[in-house]
């Protein structure tokens, strides 16, 4: 039904790889959470969600897709195309002699997303293939030093053969990056004309791009492999994204598409720095989290989200998440910016293997992804996975899999969890599935401890959000023991992602690095020269993010812009990044206030006493976000119940694998349970995409806000 005083205004949308979650939010705040298994054509994955989240409002695509306002996508297309090595043919422009540091990946990248006894382990070190082949490299002669001067002129007649012989070769795209181009950017934006000048007179329509017009940031194989990303993942989902932009606009949607980005804000999908989207449901949730904590005065929240095929974890310290400038993904240093983030590939529907050697049990870091395990209806997958675990033990019901619409196959996952896994461990079928368990969730507390603690921080100290469909399978597991002040699973869990793509921001950031550094022997001048330096820094940006809200159709007046800037103790090797307290810099007068500000950062990031200022201080970069602000969900308020679950919410007993034995436990169906229903373990809470396990030892309540607080009660 149409209620035109009260439309559809905002879809957040995530295309994880088992499901694609969509979360519609109403002017009024009210929101419904949709689900459909994600597809090779994510287009249909997005309107088959759409419709299962509008029938709770009993309405159509056609008629809510017209009135919205705003629509965010989160997805993980762009990071498998990476991962899987799938991406644009592209080739590399460098300066002469530096033609294999792109596949040398600055060393560290041979180990990068190990577990620590690989790190150890030289002959367990694998190479990945590079993301642009030796062969479509080529180098040109040119030199500009460390202080952006040019000390060998730019030799143009060898960036004219490089690009012929790269387009003759077949290369769909180039990418060019230079030797301290972010110094000093001319060679490049030379070598960038000489190629799209070839690319016309060949006929040929071929997207260049010079990493000073993208990423004009300091460490040459952070900036080329981001600059790389750009042609070899961007471009493809540039025209994904097109496409979905194009089916929705076929159901009457008026609004621009816009993409998670890994900043933590939102950018358009025409943006110039799409790579920027590499890593976007994650950090929908982060985003999510931050969200709910600031209407409900959470301020310190240890964010945990379990999908299908991995678990990430981020911290949110007094209301605010860190971002990290050189971030790394899918084993590739990069120049992103990116919400700080842990992530191991390990989730609800990792595989499961007995190493041969070791007769141990071995998770992930491969996983069943939309085809959940050896239980899959279709058959087609033949190795065991959590998913499977999970199905025999109890904990999901195989009738409730995606509300129902799959018919898992339960003798075939138990046959091959014996086979695979009990039989050679010699071990009955329960307690191997209980051991995978077991030994997941062990792995993320340890995680999660770890990525606790390594800050100086305690779990005592943190609110725990536990969410993505597997999160409320195994908060009680990942949790124990940890003494966080409280678990909190949110009814909506399995949307959790999208729902935070619905509450960010329209935000684009640019960084520009910077190199100033001032200390006790510094005079005034060179403060001033810092400050001005900063202020110029800004002043580039600015034109930049105003240029991408253009293309969205935002001028300069609806659009609110916050300079940042990265700041270090000297001599030391990590920087943060700091809101500037001031808008404007005039000069150096303004020192002190930057200063402070970095200072108070620092002690909330780290700790008071961790603070170094006695080598001084110096900026490493400067930071724009310019955002227009959307409408965001509310988070429910329903009136308070009693403790009893209403007749309704009962659904009856269920065989449960408990602590090595079988128990029954009480089923509910968590849409019809009421604010201040308290459960008490072994229960379990049954959603159509999510499912709440809450064993002997553990009981639950439902709060007023449908947040459900998971405590241990012995
Ligand atoms: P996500 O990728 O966040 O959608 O999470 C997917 C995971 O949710 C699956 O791998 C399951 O382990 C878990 N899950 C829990 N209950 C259900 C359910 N009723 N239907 C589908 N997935 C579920």
């Amino acid at each position: 039904m149409n209620d035109l005083t009260n439309p559809v205004e905002v879809l957040g949308i995530d295309a994880g790889g088992t499901m694609t979650d969509t979360f519609f939010v109403r002017r009024d705040g009210e929101f419904v959470v949709g689900k459909a298994q994600s597809d090779s054509d994510e287009a249909n994955a997005v309107l088959e969600s759409s419709k299962d989240a509008l029938a709770h409002w009993g309405r159509e695509i056609q008629d809510v897709y017209p009135e919205m306002v705003t629509c965010v996508f989160s997805g993980t297309a762009m990071l498998n195309r990476v991962v899987g090595r799938k991406g644009l043919r592209t080739g590399l422009i460098v300066s002469k002699g530096f033609e294999d540091f792109h596949r040398m990946g600055r060393a560290l990248q041979c180990y990068l997303g190990y577990a620590f006894e690989d790190r150890l382990h030289l002959n367990t070190h694998r190479y990945d293939e590079p993301l642009v082949h030796i062969h479509d490299t080529r180098g040109v002669t040119e030199r500009i030093d460390s202080k952006g001067v040019v000390v060998i002129p730019v030799r143009l007649h060898e960036a004219r053969t490089a690009a012929e012989e790269l387009i003759d070769q077949g290369v769909k795209a180039i990418a060019i990056s230079l030797i301290s181009s972010y110094l000093n950017g001319e060679h490049e934006t030379a070598i960038r004309d000489v190629v799209l000048e070839v690319a016309k007179e060949k006929g040929v329509d071929l997207p260049v791009f010079a990493s000073v017009d993208y990423y004009p940031v300091r460490k040459e194989s952070h900036r080329t492999n981001t600059t790389i990303l750009e042609a070899y993942a961007a471009e493809p989902s540039r025209k994904i994204l097109g496409q979905l932009s194009d089916r929705m606009k076929a159901e009457g949607a008026t609004f621009d598409l816009r993409v998670m980005a890994t900043h933590g804000g939102t950018i358009g999908w025409k943006a110039k720095e799409l790579a920027r989207s590499l890593v976007s449901g994650p950090i929908g949730g982060v985003i999510g989290a931050k969200y709910l904590g600031e209407q409900l005065g959470y301020e310190n929240i240890a964010c945990s989200d379990i999908g299908g095929t991995s678990f990430d974890m981020a911290l949110i310290t007094q209301g605010n998440y860190s971002i990290h400038k050189d971030s790394d993904m899918a084993r590739l240093v990069l120049s992103l910016p990116m919400v700080a983030m842990d992530t191991i590939g390990a989730g609800a529907g990792s595989f499961v293997r007995i190493d041969p050697y070791s007769l141990s049990i071995k998770l992930g870091p491969d996983s069943a992804g939309y085809r959940v395990g050896t239980c899959w209806p279709e058959g087609g997958l033949d190795t065991v996975s959590v998913t499977d675990c999970h199905i025999i033990l109890g904990y999901l019901n195989p009738d409730n899999f995606l509300g129902g619409i799959l018919d898992l196959d339960v003798p075939r996952a138990f046959q091959c969890v014996k086979d695979q896994i009990a039989d050679p461990l010699g071990l009955t079928v329960e307690d191997a599935a209980a051991g995978v368990i077991e030994l997941l969730d062990l792995s993320l507390r340890q995680h999660l401890r770890a990525m606790i603690t390594s800050k100086g921080y305690s779990p005592r100290d943190f609110v725990c959000f536990s969410y993505g469909g597997g999160g409320p399978v195994h908060a009680y597991g990942y949790t124990k023991g940890l003494g966080f002040k409280e678990t909190i699973v949110p009814a909506w869990a399995a949307g959790f992602s999208a729902f935070g793509c619905a509450t960010a921001d329209f935000e684009y950031r640019y960084d520009k690095s910077v190199d100033v550094g001032i200390n006790d022997e510094s005079s005034e001048e060179d403060i001033e020269v810092a400050c001005l330096k900063l202020q110029s820094a800004w002043d580039e940006l600015k034109v930049k993010v105003l240029e991408e809200f253009a293309i969205n159709g935002f001028d300069e007046s609806a659009v609110t812009l916050s300079p940042g800037y990265s700041m270090q103790y000297m001599g030391q090797l990590n920087d943060l990044e700091i809101e500037s307290p001031v808008a404007n810099i005039s000069g150096k007068e303004d020192w002190p206030a930057l200063v402070q500000a970095f200072d108070d950062t620092y002690a909330r990031v780290y700790a008071d006493a961790a603070r170094s200022p006695e080598l001084g201080f110096g900026i490493t970069g400067a930071i724009l976000r310019g955002s227009v602000e959307t409408s965001k969900p509310n988070i429910p308020k329903e009136p308070m119940s009693g403790p009893t679950p209403p007749e309704a919410a009962v659904l009856g007993k269920r065989k449960f694998y408990d602590n090595r034995v079988w128990v029954e436990a009480d089923l509910f169906h968590m849409e019809s349970l009421l604010p201040g229903n308290n459960i008490v373990g072994p229960a379990v809470i049954e959603s159509d995409a999510t499912t709440f396990v809450v064993p002997t030892g553990f009981a639950t309540n439902l709060d007023e806000h449908r947040l459900f607080h998971l405590v241990e009660t012995g």
